[in-house]
């Protein structure tokens, strides 16, 4: 196996045991990129010079011997998160020559780690959308099946980790944009809890359901990108001050007695895709290791993609108010006053950027408010009890992530209803604010992955990663690697 394809464990024991070196993996990744990058498209912008000065510092601590998990680890982040030095674009043409003066935490977070920064990748303009084609500059394409979305917003960090093109990433999860391009492009995905990764630095969309968190070939692999982003954070007022358990450790396999919810109600919705069978086969491996698969419901479930996008669009119509060209933004030079100049800088926005602030403009006003926006905060509520509720007799619930595999580029993006479906079983999580892992369950029979999700207790990520690490060992699917080629059937 080539350096550039190993996980991140497999990599720190071979840096540790001086085998290899940051440097060679570093350049491993770099000569993959060379190689597919035209097809994949997952980067908005590389850095490999600094990349490569850091892997040489992290030699160097390695040789050492004080160095920490991530030390040499290249690490691609979305281009939503800032980094300083680096430009930060947010796929968005209004940001386009923007360069933060300061790292998010996260990724301050992961340069002392030692952690080596390869790009900043592609996702959906402010992280608004499924499938990565609402970026301002690119689409990225799955590497599955090139004439396939890699999902989206995290569909940039999704695609670079199946490619080989970084070792781990980070994404931005709001209603499911870690979790569903995991499941499309075969990575697990983590949405932590609420307040448990900063989320100083990441441009926001949503506030209240916007979430940092890794992005990488095993669970093993998440837990250690989360270990060393997590914890408290005096820049976010919404940091917890949770003390942070050994994630890795908690990964020993033993699910024995342990209760897992299945919500009957939402997983009875799932078409024929191949989602339903590989959600049972994910339970069946469950109660294999001993643990007990429980018909639970979630009465309010349904109603959490609707109430979803209409909380996001408020929130995003009032955090995207500042891109003005007067307090950020790039500022459009030919207009000749005032209101023209707010209206031509604002006209950089995408199309799908626009409906958002339109739509949360509209279920904000006075007329609309009582029936929208306070019907749709009152109906999060009960979501969130109808989780607490499961969560109080089950330790974990077991979802899918999505109601389909890949889809094609274009096919859904003149259909904004059908592209938001995408979010059904993931946006539960995020109104909630409890984390939500996705982990690879299998292929549909034209090759394209397929993902469970696994929610859990607030701050309870230990039993959620250990509950999909004793799957991934359980079911032991054998590994495949995308051939990057066009397919005809999926
Ligand atoms: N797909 C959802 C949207 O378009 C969620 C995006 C996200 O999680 N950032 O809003």
């Amino acid at each position: 196996m080539q350096l550039n394809q190993m996980t991140i464990h497999q990599l720190r024991e071979l840096l540790q045991r001086g085998v290899t070196t940051s440097q060679e993996i570093v350049a491993s990744v770099f000569s993959r990129i060379e190689e597919v990058e035209d097809k994949v498209g997952a980067y908005l912008t590389l850095n490999k010079d600094q990349a490569m000065a850091a892997a040489k510092r992290a030699d160097t601590m390695l040789a050492q011997g004080d160095a920490d998990d991530l030390c040499g680890i290249p690490i691609a982040i979305k281009d939503n998160i800032s980094t300083s030095g680096i430009r930060t674009t947010c796929a968005s043409k209004i940001l386009e020559n923007y360069v933060p003066p300061f790292d998010a935490t996260v990724v301050a977070k992961l340069k002392e780690a030692g952690a080596v920064i390869i790009g900043k990748t592609n996702l959906d303009e402010f992280g608004l959308g499924s499938s990565t084609e609402n970026s301002s500059f690119q689409p990225t394409r799955n590497p599955w099946d090139l004439s396939k979305v890699p999902g989206g917003s995290s569909g940039g960090s999704a695609a670079a980790v199946i490619a080989g093109e970084a070792s781990g990433a980070l994404g931005s999860d709001t209603g499911g944009s870690i979790r569903q391009p995991a499941a499309f492009c075969g990575i697990v995905g983590l949405k932590p809890t609420y307040g448990l990764v900063s989320r100083y630095g990441l441009v926001p969309a949503a506030a209240s359901m916007d979430h940092v968190g890794p992005m990488t070939r095993d669970v093993r692999d998440a837990a250690l990108l989360l270990q060393a982003i997590a914890g408290w954070c005096e820049k976010d007022p919404t940091s917890h001050g949770a003390s942070l358990p050994d994630y890795e450790a908690a990964l020993t396999g033993d699910i024995s007695g342990m209760i897992v919810g299945l919500p009957k109600d939402l997983v009875a919705t799932l078409g024929d895709h191949g989602t339903k069978e590989a959600l049972y086969g994910v339970a069946n491996v469950l109660e294999s290791l001993g643990a007990r698969v429980e018909e639970i419901s979630l009465p309010h479930g349904r109603y959490a993609m609707a109430c979803f996008y209409i909380l996001a669009s408020a929130e995003i119509s009032s955090s995207l108010g500042c891109f003005d060209g007067v307090r950020l933004g790039k500022r459009d030079l030919e207009a000749r006053d005032t209101v023209s100049m707010f209206t031509k800088t604002r006209g950089q926005f995408g199309s799908e950027t626009k409906r958002r602030i339109l739509v949360g403009t509209a279920v904000l006003q006075a007329e609309n408010y009582a029936t929208h926006y306070a019907k749709a905060q009152r109906v999060r509520t009960l979501i969130k009890v109808d989780l607490d509720n499961a969560l109080s007799k089950c330790h974990v619930i077991l979802l899918p992530t999505t109601p389909t595999p890949a889809f094609p580029l274009g096919h859904k993006l003149g259909d904004p209803m059908d592209m938001y479906q995408s979010d059904v079983f993931t946006s539960l999580a995020n109104l909630a604010g409890i984390p939500a892992l996705s982990v690879p369950c299998g292929y549909t029979k034209g090759g394209l992955p397929l993902g469970a999700q696994i929610l859990g207790r607030p701050f309870d990520e230990a039993t959620v990663l250990k509950v999909g690490h004793a799957y991934e060992q359980g079911a032991s699917i054998e590994p495949r690697w995308p051939q990057m080629e066009v397919h005809t059937n999926g």
